[in-house]
């Protein structure tokens, strides 16, 4: 009676056990499964903030990203910065050398620009040939003395289509947040620099004011 008993309960102890390697197993097909759910989905959200003909982030990104760093901004005060950048010209590049050459000036400006920029700034494609720039941390005279720099790293990039020397400028309208502002007036007053720094002759950087 005692062996049959003890029969009885190795073949229990051996169910569980075969159980419990299932289960483990099921386990780690599920967490594998996860991770890659995550990994997707990581790329998905890092695909649908990526400009694709660039690489560097798009207009959806720049609006998750100043809706932060306004709110930083409101909260410590820290300078704060929004420079549009828009390509001089543009069209006539399109027209003389092709729109896959535009194509190429649109990256080649901005691997400049993102190269020359610090890791706290951020750079966005915010359209067709124009480019935004969050500068933070930075104030006047600063922040014109940077966009100046990256205006003149544009300017001397040295770019070639076909073996052709293709010249390539930018310009910028700068504003900065300042008590009272919100996001769209200081995108207006930023536009508004900017298409002075267009009337003005271009491939300059001009500071808004008022
Ligand atoms: P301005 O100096 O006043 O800015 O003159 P512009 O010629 O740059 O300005 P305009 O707005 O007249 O032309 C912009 C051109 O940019 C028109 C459009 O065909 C071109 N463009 C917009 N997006 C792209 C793109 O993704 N690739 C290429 N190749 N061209 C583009
Ligand atoms: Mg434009
Ligand atoms: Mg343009």
């Amino acid at each position: 009676h005692v062996d049959q008993h003890r029969r009885g309960e190795e073949q229990r102890h051996q169910q569980v056990e075969a159980q419990v390697t299932q289960l483990t197993e099921r386990l780690r097909e599920v967490e594998t499964e996860s991770a890659q759910l995550r990994a997707r989905i990581g790329e998905e959200r890092r695909q649908a903030l990526t400009d694709p003909l660039t690489d560097i982030p798009n207009r959806l990104a720049y609006q998750e990203r100043i809706a932060q760093e306004y709110a930083r901004w409101k909260r410590f005060n820290t300078p704060l910065a929004l420079l549009i950048w828009d390509v001089d010209r543009f069209k006539q590049i399109n027209d003389q050398y092709g729109h896959k050459a535009g194509d190429k000036v649109l990256k080649v400006i901005a691997t400049t620009l993102a190269d020359n920029i610090r890791e706290t700034d951020f750079l966005a494609r915010y359209g067709g040939e124009e480019f935004v720039l969050l500068m933070t941390g930075t104030q006047q005279p600063v922040v014109q003395e940077v966009a100046d720099k990256l205006r003149l790293a544009v300017e001397t990039c040295g770019f070639h289509y076909r073996g052709e020397n293709v010249p390539i400028t930018i310009s910028c309208g700068i504003a900065e947040f300042r008590d009272g502002d919100g996001i769209e007036g200081v995108f207006e007053r930023a536009d508004r620099a900017l298409y002075r720094a267009k009337d003005e002759g271009r491939n300059r950087c001009v500071v808004a004011t008022g």
